[in-house]
């Protein structure tokens, strides 16, 4: 390219926001008339231009006052019209010059110029000066400045000092632009050398700074957010070798979700985390990504944190025991008392209420109220045949389809943490050589060690301290000693007929009613139907047979209406018989003669109390010595209460029967054996029977008789006196012989059966055979 040389007017570029350095190819984007023109000019007159800074970049035509006056000779490389009427320019800086007699013509500035004289220090210097400018240079870019790659290596290789300071200065992305303006201005390589090694090492302590802030910000980044990078790479790193796996990870933040939201303790929620992590690391559909699905579906869903409110109103409470209730006042009083007892201690720790009582008399269903008075869930925890320590407590997360004891399996289902449990029949529990389940139950009941209750499965500690248990059993003597310790029991008594059919008339009918759909102007049940499906259809001390009886009569007749037959329908007693079938008891009745060798007893039994015949034979003896034998499922306490019966009147037989010597075999037996009879307390009917077949007197037949009797002929005192007492008033006995001791039992009879018998106390064997033998 021919140059003008010095003294021949060049168009000016003024630019803005950027500094032209000599040596250095720029690309620009030209914009403003004054700009264009000069670039037009400059193309016409041989392409050199004087590329001048603009002092403040705001401006939008500056005057001459505006320019600086160093600026870069450049050539004008490559010009691209582009369409929206700006040019994009490509120069290229060719030298330092000042520019002189700046003025505006022709829509564009234009002057004269002088180069600056570039000045050279000694060699050595110079050197020095350069390896340090590049290296300091190449640091900080290893530090995070930006320069582009290609920069970093050509500065390796340059030779001069002043295009090497200058390519530098271009690439500081730090420099303002009137630094780059000090830098153009200085025409000593050295210098502007020395200023940029000054510049960069303060560069690269800012740098350095930077970084290890960065690293400390890091650092303190959660370990959430870190995981959440990790996590993104883990994903980018699975859909590059397979998309699918992706969802998987939508699962994985779907769970951290819940555990966040999950309230668990920290540990737990420590525990969940690393299943978590566990389970994105394992193949999707791996039996071992389902064990952990499994585990972690329990734990987010267990409420570690939900209660509902807890409310003691003592008069409410009261009012939902009489609503759902028919009598039970003893039941209620002492509910009410407990309840109270709570909400003045306002903690309802302390002992555990234990329901006792035949099935069927409302224990459930009075938990049931308790729950709803305190505003509480109700769950039932049946523990009839439980034997396994595991059912209680969970088994191991070994295997599919391992699961959480009944315990936390209530708790979950409730989905609060204060539930009302009912472990139902804890009697019946059982121990056997897989564990023991009282001792995990007692744990669970311990208000020092159920705050941290450990199951099996769940592998972390729940909080049980506010669950209220309410344990139910048949028979109190079956709970296991240290859990009974801990219970406050109330015994729920057997129903007399009379109570049977109140609570049928007020509470079952009306619910199974509404059960079925029927409206009460529908069915009609008249109370001599439900006497006689009480008498005929149920034995039992509760009430659960006669509902399911009643159901069975709202089935039939709610078919009878839908099917258009009738529009109301009256269940008399040969409607009953029709809908239900054959009877089903002979309900244990009064013989109707007096025999020889049978005598009327009474038993009590988990089903409530009943008569029983025991009937006994003598036999001329079939060996050397008289033997016994016993027939009808008898438990073994009651084969001694035969045995000693049979001692007895042995010790006795000159004052009972003078006149025959007592050698014979005795065959004892006691009908109706479906239900399983035992305890001492048919002592003396055994012995009544025995005595009558031996001396042949009858036994009288409205005589129902219950008892122990010793060796030596006294009769000792036994239990369940009202059960037994109703079922004798049942079954049409008109008198009762009971242990004088037991005489004080009779206070808690109903007053129907009170005054229809009559009680006749006994202390002796000699007593009790005076009454009933004829
Ligand atoms: P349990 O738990 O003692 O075996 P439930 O509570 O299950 O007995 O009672 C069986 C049925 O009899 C329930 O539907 C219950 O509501 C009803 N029931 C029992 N006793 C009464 C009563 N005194 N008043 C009203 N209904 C009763």
């Amino acid at each position: 390219m021919e140059r003008r040389g010095v003294g021949t007017r060049v168009p000016v570029l003024p630019v803005r926001d950027t500094v032209h350095f000599p040596g250095v190819i720029q690309t620009l984007l030209v914009g403003r008339d004054m700009s264009l023109r000069a670039l037009q000019e400059s193309l016409d007159q041989g392409r050199e231009t004087l590329v001048l800074s603009q002092r403040d970049h705001t401006i939008d035509e500056p005057t001459a006052r505006d320019l600086y006056r160093v600026g870069t000779l450049s050539e004008v490389l490559h010009v691209l019209p582009l369409p929206d009427g700006t040019m994009r320019v490509v120069l290229r800086g060719l030298a330092r010059a000042k520019a002189m007699k700046l003025n505006f013509r022709s829509g564009h500035f234009s002057c004269t110029y002088s180069f600056l004289k570039e000045e050279q220090a000694e060699a050595e210097k110079m050197d020095a000066l350069m390896r340090e400018c590049v290296s300091t240079f190449q640091q900080a870019s290893s530090l995070g400045m930006q320069a582009p790659p290609e920069v970093l290596d050509i500065v390796g290789t340059m030779q001069d000092a002043g295009e090497l300071a200058d390519t530098i200065a271009h690439h500081l992305p730090s420099l303002n632009t009137a630094a780059r303006q000090e830098l153009l201005e200085e025409a000593d390589a050295s210098v502007r050398l020395e200023r940029l090694v000054h510049i960069l090492v303060r560069e690269l302590q800012v740098l350095e700074l930077q970084t290890s802030l960065r690293s400390k910000v890091e650092e303190e980044l959660g370990q959430t957010q870190r995981e959440y990078y990790l996590r993104e790479q883990m994903r980018a790193i699975q859909q590059e070798l397979g998309g699918s796996e992706d969802v998987f990870s939508e699962e994985g933040e779907e769970y951290r979700g819940k555990i966040q939201a999950a309230g668990m303790p920290p540990e737990t929620h420590e525990k969940a985390m690393q299943e978590l992590r566990r389970l994105e690391r394992a193949p999707s559909s791996s039996p071992e990504g389902m064990v952990i699905r499994n585990y972690l579906d329990w734990l987010v869903d267990l409420p570690w944190q939900t209660v509902s409110d807890d409310q003691v109103d003592i008069k409410k409470a009261a009012e939902i025991l009489d609503r759902d209730h028919y009598g039970l006042e003893n039941v209620k009083d002492r509910v009410l008392d407990f309840l109270a007892v709570r909400q003045l201690s306002k903690s309802l720790r302390g002992p555990i209420l234990c329901f006792t009582g035949p099935p069927g008399v409302g224990k459930t269903s009075i938990g049931r109220s308790i729950a709803e008075s305190l505003g509480r869930k109700f769950h039932r925890i049946s523990l009839g045949g439980v034997r396994d320590e595991a059912e209680i407590r969970g088994h191991r997360r070994t295997y599919i389809g391992s699961m959480p004891g009944r315990l936390i399996q209530g708790i979950k289902q409730c989905g609060t943490k204060n539930p009302v449990f009912l472990l139902d029949e804890i009697d019946k529990m059982t121990t056997d050589m897989r564990g023991d389940p009282t001792s995990a139950l007692l744990e669970a009941l311990d208000p020092e060690q159920n705050v941290s209750f450990s199951d099996h499965y769940i592998e972390a500690n729940f909080d049980l301290s506010s669950v209220m248990f309410i344990a139910t059993a048949n028979l109190l003597e079956n709970i296991p000693p240290t859990l009974r310790d801990r219970m406050e029991v109330i015994h729920f008594p057997s129903y007399t007929e009379q109570e049977k059919v109140q609570i049928a008339q007020k509470y079952l009918v009306p619910k199974k009613l509404e059960e079925h759909g029927l409206k009460k102007s529908q069915l009609s049940i008249p109370k001599a139907t439900i006497e006689m499906m009480v008498r005929e259809y149920t034995r039992e001390a509760g009430v659960r047979w006669l509902q399911r009886e009643i159901a069975t009569v709202c089935r039939k007749v709610a078919r009878i209406i839908a099917e258009g037959k009738e529009e109301k329908v009256k269940v008399d007693r040969e409607l009953a018989h029709k809908m239900l079938g054959k009877p089903r008891f002979r309900y244990g009745m009064k013989g109707k003669v007096d025999e020889v060798g049978a005598a009327t007893g009474l038993v009590y039994s988990e089903y409530g109390g009943d008569i029983i015949t025991i009937e006994a034979n003598l036999s001329e003896p079939f060996g050397e010595q008289p033997e016994v034998r016993l027939t009808g499922s008898l438990g073994d306490v009651m084969k001694e209460s035969a045995l000693a019966a049979m001692t007895y009147v042995r010790a006795n037989q000159n004052r009972i029967n003078p006149e025959r010597k007592f050698r014979y075999d005795l065959h004892i037996h006691v009908p109706e054996g479906a239900v399983p009879k035992d305890g001492p307390s048919a002592g003396v009917t055994m012995l009544t029977a025995l005595v009558s077949a031996y001396t042949g007197k009858a036994v009288r037949r409205d005589f129902a008789m219950t008892g122990e009797v010793t060796l030596r002929g006294k009769v000792l005192p036994v239990g369940g006196i009202r059960e037994k007492v109703l079922a004798a008033h049942r079954a049409g006995i008109k008198h009762v012989i009971l242990p004088e001791e037991n005489m004080r039992d009779l206070d808690e009879l109903p007053e129907g059966p009170r005054s229809d018998l009559e009680f006749h106390p006994v202390k002796t064997a000699e007593d009790v055979l005076g009454l009933a033998l004829r």
